[in-house]
């Protein structure tokens, strides 16, 4: 049974900039990306090129190191350093810096499937491990794992199109404009699965994408568009499964633990470009936006190329942002240098002014109202949680079930006091997963 989710914000979409902004590629390439060897959940990619190379588009440059997904070359051209560059995940990560020959010279070796019927399971997986697929939705979860490890065990695919961050419309427009690739990667996927249906989840904010996917689904009803309420987070996995299914994901647990799989549009798409059209990924649809920007715009981006050169196509700041996030208000990411490159999980450049940016205030004193209580998804009580934290009590967090926090914002959004709950449950988790490593090594060093 079909059930709506508990909790849950209401922010203003602010979708208005962009949504009717068809996706336009670059006005100007960039002289050079920076393309991150860790753009994936899991270990980072190991290097495979050298300074004073020639590469193609599509050229694997880096090579899975454990669980992971290769990445490619996004632009043709020759690789002037591979090294430590910044990175919008924070901190710094190993690099290969292309500076662009503007030849757009193509060269993978992935062979394209314009009639993919034939294949086995095993080997759409590898097609798509070898394309660099990941969660595109900003997860980056290797796709062809989630899939591997889901055959067999999933009864229903899910699409996911919810887009529920304010201001992104990169999915929006990807379904409006691109969706023949959104469709035919989730018949892909349903092959892989071995399942005869899909349903993609769409809010109903955007009635022009449900009508356009749908119309082009016709009389072979095999993956139905459903309309969702626009309700934040909407597209969480776990919210999403319960609203379209009725299952609930156990607290800890996978949605192919309740025989689910999801996967998000821009991946379908990925999907499918890496088997019928043979091309891994090397670009994405980025929305550049806020009030800070002069005019926001949908923009398809070669990966690496900088946060800067994708404002300058925005032309520029209309004033001083008062800070820059990768993804939405919601879980977006603050960026310290405009250097940056895009990552495959990029799906927003959010340029915010200081009228439009929640004030980053000293903390101030819990009131008790419960608000947090009421709007978690998650059913998690963020007051106890952050009470705990504050004083370094990570194991009295875990009991609340921190990790289980899917670090939506809602609490945050919602808090009176503005208390920082989110940075507060980050930092919880990373300490308990230290603590858990640590854990593990006294063990494993007791036993030898
Ligand atoms: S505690 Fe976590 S899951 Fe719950 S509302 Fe806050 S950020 Fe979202
Ligand atoms: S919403 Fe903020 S002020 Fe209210 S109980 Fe939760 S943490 Fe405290």
């Amino acid at each position: 049974m079909k059930q709506s989710f508990y909790g849950g914000v209401h922010p203003n979409d602010r979708k208005e900039a962009t949504r009717h902004k068809a996706v336009t590629p670059l006005g100007a390439a960039p002289q050079q990306v920076v393309i991150a060897m860790s753009m994936h959940i899991g270990a980072p990619c190991k290097s495979v090129v050298a300074k004073g190379d020639h590469v193609t588009v599509g050229q694997k440059i880096g090579e899975i190191a454990g669980l992971g997904a290769p990445i490619h070359a996004s632009v043709s051209g020759t690789v002037t350093a591979v090294e430590p560059r910044p990175y919008p995940g924070g901190n710094k990560v190993m690099s290969v810096v292309i500076e662009n020959d503007f030849q757009d010279t193509f060269g993978s070796d992935l062979t394209p499937h314009p009639d993919y019927s034939k294949l086995t399971a095993d080997e759409i997986v590898e097609i798509i491990k070898e394309a660099g697929v990941t969660g595109m939705g900003g997860a980056g979860f290797p796709t062809h794992v989630k899939i591997s490890s889901g055959i067999g065990k999933v009864d229903t695919l899910i699409l996911n199109g919810a887009e529920c961050e304010p201001y992104i419309t990169a999915d929006h427009r990807l379904m409006l404009e691109q969706g023949e690739r959104v469709i035919g990667g989730a018949r892909i996927l349903m092959q892989a699965f071995g399942l005869q249906s899909a349903t993609i989840g769409v809010e109903a904010n955007k009635p022009d994408a449900i009508e356009h996917l749908q119309a082009l689904v016709g009389a072979r009803a095999d993956v139905h568009v459903e309309s969702l309420r626009t309700r934040y987070p909407q597209g969480a996995e776990k919210q999403l499964i319960q609203r379209l299914t009725g299952r609930e994901v156990p607290p800890g647990g996978l949605p192919a633990h309740v025989g689910c799989a999801v996967f998000n549009v821009g991946t379908a798409a990925a999907v499918y470009d890496a088997v019928v059209e043979g091309k891994p990924v090397t670009h994405r649809i980025v929305t550049v936006t806020g009030d800070a920007v002069k005019e926001p715009c949908n923009l398809l981006v070669p990966l690496g190329t900088s946060f800067q050169h994708l404002i300058d196509e925005a032309k520029g700041f209309a004033e001083e942002p008062d800070r820059v996030l990768t993804g939405g208000p919601m879980m977006g990411i603050a960026q310290h240098t405009l250097e940056v490159g895009i990552i495959k999980g990029t799906n927003a450049v959010l340029c915010l002014t200081r009228k439009e940016a929640a004030p980053i205030e000293t903390e101030e004193v819990c009131l008790r109202c419960a608000r947090c209580v009421n709007v978690c998804p998650m059913h998690l009580t963020p007051v106890y949680m952050h009470l705990y934290a504050g004083k370094g009590m990570w194991k009295e967090a875990e009991a609340l079930n921190v990790m289980d926090c899917i670090e939506c914002g809602s609490c945050n959004y919602i808090c009176p006091g503005r208390l920082h709950l989110v940075q507060s449950f980050r930092m919880t988790k990373m300490e308990l997963r230290q603590l858990a490593a640590k854990e593990k090594a006294a063990k494993e060093a007791a036993k030898a």
